[in-house]
């Protein structure tokens, strides 16, 4: 207690004497600066101009930052005591705070080079450097030009510009703003558990600024996400729902997305069944046989190469689709030739696909390894799945340029595949009913359905699987998958759990649709 009584009034004392020397710093500060105004060009979606006082000293130019906030349409949080305030931009938060140079944003802390301005209107951010730091972070460009005090503000283009998610007697309602039409064949919805996917051919959304947390009715989160070809709109719901109470609905300039959570039905519901059946109609299949050209896959030990082994089944798969089904087949190469990964997927969807198939055959440094095994995309189980993947994607080695992959090899793949499971129910059944097919065409080693991050079906908007169809590294397998007849007994096998598979999706369609009870408006 004496030790503290003795410190107090020297502290006191102490703040006093940085209180009376801040107040001199500031005015004298406030005094040197000349008052002007910045004009500000917003170009993009929304094009508007508009005036922001700015202090000016030197090469400084201040601005308010509460009033920059707005121009941006960013949520603001003023602490008044703490004289801090956080912007909220798209997912990201910016604290900055009177009269210092550090910057904020999520976790990560940055040093301006000179401190913000503080006066009774607020603090006041130089311009040049906030901006830079902002553009850092955000999907606009800033450009600032002293010259004339102009800041030109470019947002990028995204045709999906807003989502708004309402609440309605019987369910609700997700509106997704669009700057085109899109039409019917170019948007498919999917759900697994608690996920409702919408994936949108054509589509660009900027993922940062659609990215939040409504919490309306059954929509919890959204996680918007930008793939080459199309944009993925994930729903968090708060609660699992059924494949029939969601529908949709296009418009001009909107994708509606109805989630029916009442039993009541409005009077006024009118189905478009015909359409809604021809969505799901499984008329299109796309095969890929993996590899070709200047990558040769796996190497046997007798010389025997993937990339001619599965474009051989790929080619007796197609005339069994086309023979038994007369159901249209693409193949992404029906000729000893290399393709990207990323185009193989880009290929399916810009075609329109109803499935995706892609062949393979593995290999083991342990040669006593064998067995058909197929794939589903997911984070892989077990290390021997990891690797068998890795082997895979190594493809990209031989591509041009790998950039178009970002960064889909690191952790962040894991996250994106889950995020990208919009079909992960059908690509599941899909793959079992494959491999109950081989286990009764091939009678060889049953190595189960199983997942791994294969690169090739990231990005692919359709029910897609990865078939290994053998170990080119045992020998006993190599001798078979060089066999005419074994190849064709892979074949048969695939089409049948495709055939299978094609069946009972239908026919869920078809009863789905006679309950006749989508949530719809007209
Ligand atoms: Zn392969």
């Amino acid at each position: 207690m004496r030790l503290m009584n003795r410190i107090k009034p020297k502290f006191n004392f102490l703040i006093l004497f940085a209180g009376i020397y801040f107040f001199f710093f500031l005015a004298g500060n406030l005094f040197s600066f000349q008052n002007a105004t910045l004009k500000i060009n917003v170009e993009g979606e929304k094009n508007f101009s508009t005036h922001l006082d700015c202090k000016v000293e030197g090469r400084l130019y201040y601005v308010p930052v509460r009033k920059l906030a707005d121009v941006l349409e960013a949520r603001t949080y003023y602490n008044n005591l703490a004289k801090k305030i956080v912007l909220y931009l798209g997912n990201h938060k910016i604290k900055v705070t009177a009269l210092n140079p550090f910057i904020v944003i999520d976790s990560q802390v940055y040093q301006m080079p000179v401190a913000t301005l503080y006066d009774q209107s607020g603090i006041w951010v130089p311009v040049q450097s906030f901006v830079a730091l902002l553009g850092t972070y955000y999907s606009q460009e800033f450009q600032f030009n002293p010259k004339n005090l102009q800041l030109n503000i470019l947002q990028e283009m995204h045709n999906i510009a807003r989502i708004q998610v309402e609440e309605k007697v019987n369910g609700t309602l997700i509106r997704i703003m669009t700057l085109k039409k899109f039409n019917s064949s170019s948007i498919a919805t999917r759900i697994s558990q608690k996920w409702l996917y919408v994936d949108i051919y054509g589509g660009t959304v900027d993922s940062t600024r659609l990215r939040m947390s409504p919490k309306i009715g059954v929509v919890r989160r959204i996680i918007p996400l930008q793939f080459e070809e199309s944009a993925q709109l994930s729903f968090q719901l708060t609660r699992p729902i059924n494949k029939r109470d969601v529908s949709l609905q296009i418009g001009d300039r909107e994708i509606l997305v109805s989630i029916r959570t009442s039993k009541k039905i409005p009077k006024n519901i009118l189905l478009d069944l015909e359409n809604e059946k021809k969505k799901w109609k499984i008329d299109k299949i796309i095969i890929d046989p993996g590899h070709g050209g200047k990558d040769p896959g796996a190497i046997g030990p007798d010389g025997l190469k993937e990339k001619d082994v599965v474009l051989d089944i790929g080619l007796r798969l197609r005339k069994l689709f086309q023979k038994r089904m007369h159901i249209k087949v693409l193949m992404t190469r029906d000729t000893d030739r290399f393709v990207e990964l990323r185009e193989r997927s880009a290929f399916a969807n810009r075609n329109g696909g109803k499935l995706f198939i892609s062949i393979h055959a593995n290999s083991n440094p342990r040669r006593s390894v064998r067995g058909f095994t197929t794939y589903c995309l997911g984070p892989a189980r077990s290390d021997e799945d990891r690797a068998i993947a890795k082997e895979e994607n190594s493809v990209i080695k031989y591509e041009d340029s790998w950039a178009g992959y970002g960064d889909l090899t690191n952790e962040n793949f894991i996250l994106l595949s889950i995020a990208q499971n919009s079909f992960n129910q059908e690509s599941q059944n899909l793959a079992a009913m494959i491999q109950t097919a081989a286990r009764r065409h091939l009678h060889t080693h049953d190595r189960g359905v199983r997942q791994a991050g294969y690169l090739v079906l990231v990005g692919t908007t359709m029910p897609k699987v990865l078939v290994e169809t053998g170990f080119i590294s045992n020998r006993k397998e190599e001798r078979l998958l060089r066999s005419r007849k074994y190849r064709q007994k892979v074949a048969e096998a695939i089409y049948e759990g495709v055939k299978n598979f094609r069946e009972k999706e239908e026919k869920i369609v078809e009863s789905d649709n006679s309950m006749s009870n989508l949530f719809r408006k007209k």
